[in-house]
């Protein structure tokens, strides 16, 4: 079975006694060491699969399961990054990096060098010492991302971590999350609903529509990482998608995997 197996999955939300379905007939295996993106307009679902598989807000049909074990709440393994990047703003860069060690039984000087290692990595070693404020957009997600990466996740789920960014940084930041996966093979759930952002990423796209939020169909994306955005293949991807997010369920077929 698949590292990550959802099989009929199907959210639905009951609010003020009116139901609203969230999620349907979710089906989709994901291997360990995959960067998945999951696409799609605002409003189709991909929070609430995201959080599903990260055992936040569980599915209410169907099941989900990690390396063959049904999940049912959140995992210490994964970790979630969000796009209003959640520091502590009382707290430095080191201590805020430092925050998802401070359970763990390592000394002082143990955790002092995770920390260094981690701010290295996202090139912030210069700011350990800065708060929050002193930070730009860019930097912050960069802190974020090192905390995440500091307690050594098995998966790291990405809910629209760039979305608060401008163009340039949001590219910068790109790169630098492609670094991070060359050096640290993780399984990565990356949320956008920026087509070529998901086509500059991800092995595989999860191209998802609204009402009832569900799996259109699933591209894989056959281009080396660091993929030229301007290139004929690259475009081809693109233009994939968008002839996915346009067609009819039952010629989608063939894209679901
Ligand atoms: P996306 O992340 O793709 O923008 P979401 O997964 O956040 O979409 O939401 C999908 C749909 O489910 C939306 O219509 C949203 O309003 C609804 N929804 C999400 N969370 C809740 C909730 N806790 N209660 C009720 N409805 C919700
Ligand atoms: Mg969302």
């Amino acid at each position: 079975m698949s590292y990550i197996h959802i099989e009929n999955a199907g959210k639905t939300f009951v609010e003020n006694g009116q139901e609203f379905r969230a999620l349907t007939d979710v089906n989709l295996d994901i291997e360990k060491g995959e960067f998945i993106c999951l696409l799609g307009p605002s409003g189709c679902g991909k929070s609430t699969l995201l959080n599903a598989i990260a055992g936040f807000d569980l599915v209410n049909e169907g099941s989900i399961t990690i390396d063959g074990k049904e999940v049912t709440g959140p995992s210490t393994k994964n970790v979630t990054i969000f796009q209003n990047y959640g520091l502590l703003p009382w707290r430095t860069v080191e201590k805020n990096v430092a925050l998802g060690l401070e359970n763990k039984k390592i000394s002082k000087d143990e955790r002092a060098k995770i920390v260094r290692t981690y701010l290295e990595m996202v090139k912030l070693e210069n700011f350990a010492k800065s708060y929050p404020r002193q930070l730009s957009g860019g930097m912050k997600q960069r802190v974020a991302i090192a905390r995440a990466l500091a307690v050594e996740p098995d998966i790291l789920f990405m809910d629209e971590p760039l979305g608060a960014l401008d163009a340039i940084t949001r590219m910068k930041l790109q790169d630098d999350i492609l670094d991070i996966c060359k050096r640290e093979k993780k399984t990565i759930i990356f949320v956008t609903h920026d087509i070529e952002e998901a086509v500059y990423l991800a092995d595989r796209i999860v191209v998802m529509t609204p009402n009832p939020g569900k799996v259109k169909g699933v591209i894989k994306v056959p281009l080396h990482h660091f993929r030229d955005r301007t290139s004929g293949d690259f475009l081809l991807v693109r233009d994939k998608i968008f002839d996915l997010l346009n067609m009819k369920n039952e010629d989608a077929i063939e894209y679901n995997i």
